[in-house]
């Protein structure tokens, strides 16, 4: 069977996918049908937090599959309540909505933060505050919480009540003072914008502002969230405390989930009825996301800093690459040849990279073991070296 034609025909073009089938996979190594060996350091765009077949993941799954797949949020199940348990207990936050992707996570927070001040102040007070090269997401409403032109050509019109402003503390402050606003939704490493970290300073000022004003700050941390970047939630590097924080990507560990938290400020934010998912919450989801979350430890984040730094170090010294952004295992590495060039290249050397703008990025599993990183490493030097 010819799969890619298949595929060609029959799934809808929104990919530009790279010309290889997928077939098996084990931690950071994944294979085609006739066991062409890839090394991994994309983890389907960050969400195979430990790698293809983790055996204690699938286990967790598989366990759980047999018992009980799925019952709708009508009953209550036990990885559901468990799960929402220990990501408030690790964050010390109040209370978590579970739904399906990033996207969702972050309708979610919008819907949340403008039914916070309607409660407390009416209505009218409905603007949130993006900032310019941010993503959120392909659905309408985290598409207009996007800042980036690119991604709103040909879908308007889009929902009211968004407006973007550069990264720097005046104009937010400039933003507050002209709108009528009930949030401040940002990344603190923008990863689809080109894994661009945000400044420290900033960030702590613009939640002081938010403080002051009783404006909301939602974090995105579908990307850098559950242990990408070293920590947690990247928010912790930045001493910031979110009123909302929203997740996804490695939270499943490769099985579909997403989670909107709550701060005091916001657990009761939404009310019976007012927000709902079919699948969100499902066991085999959480189970899945359970195992993760208990295995996020300080010992990890240390290695996968440790591990980081090793990366930074080997291609930092090298002519050809310009400038290497982002933290942990959440690296933007910006080379002379474009980031599209290189992970091709990669491709035909077996070792897999994503692309972020005209970057290079690097998502790796949190548990690549380092002979497979050293060598994966080594093929993206003599691939960055090479002139095109
Ligand atoms: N927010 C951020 C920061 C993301 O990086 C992404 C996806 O790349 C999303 C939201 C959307 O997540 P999803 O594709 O799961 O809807």
């Amino acid at each position: 069977m010819d799969i890619t034609n298949i595929d060609k025909q029959f799934v809808a073009n929104t990919y530009a996918r790279f010309p290889v089938q997928l077939w098996t996979g084990k931690g950071s190594e994944v294979f085609t049908k006739t066991n062409e060996r890839y090394i991994d350091l994309g983890t389907g765009i960050g969400v195979n937090v430990f790698g293809y077949a983790d055996a204690s993941w699938s286990e967790a799954v598989s366990t759980q599959i047999l018992k009980l797949q799925h019952t709708s949020n009508l009953y209550y199940t036990e990885p559901c309540a468990l799960l929402a348990k220990k990501i408030c207990e690790k964050t010390d936050m109040k209370k978590v909505f579970f739904c399906n992707s990033g996207a969702e996570a972050n309708e979610c927070a919008i819907k949340a933060a403008r039914r916070y001040s309607v409660l407390k102040y009416g209505e009218g007070r409905h603007t949130i505050i993006t900032l310019k090269n941010s993503f959120h997401g392909r659905t309408l409403a985290t598409l207009a919480a996007t800042g980036q032109d690119a991604f709103h050509d040909d879908f308007g019109p889009f929902p009211e009540g968004f407006v973007y402003v550069e990264a720097n503390l005046e104009s937010v402050q400039k933003a507050m003072d002209e709108n009528a606003c009930c949030a401040l939704m940002l990344e603190t490493i923008q990863g689809e914008g080109g894994v661009v970290p945000l400044d420290s300073d900033f960030l702590e000022k613009a939640q002081i502002l938010c403080r002051e004003r009783d404006i909301l700050l939602i974090i995105d941390e579908v990307q850098t969230g559950n242990g990408r970047t070293g920590d947690l939630y990247s928010y912790e590097y930045n001493g910031l405390k979110p009123d909302i924080f929203t997740t996804a990507k490695g939270l499943g560990g490769g099985l579909p989930i997403g989670a909107c938290v709550f701060g005091e400020k916001t657990e009761n934010a939404l009310g019976f009825g007012s927000h709902g998912s079919t699948f969100g919450g499902n066991s085999v989801c959480c189970a899945g996301a359970l195992n993760i979350f208990d295995r996020l430890t300080p010992e990890l984040f240390a290695e996968v800093k440790k591990k980081s730094e090793f990366i930074i170090s080997t291609l930092s010294a090298l002519p050809e690459v310009k400038s290497i952004t982002g933290r942990g295992f959440m690296l933007g590495i910006e080379c002379e040849r474009s980031g599209k060039e290189i992970a091709n290249a990669c491709l035909e050397k077996g070792v897999l990279v994503l692309t972020a703008k005209q970057k290079v990025r690097l998502l790796p599993a949190l548990n690549i073991p380092f002979d497979l990183l050293e060598e994966a490493i080594d093929v993206l030097k003599s691939v960055i070296q090479t002139k095109s």
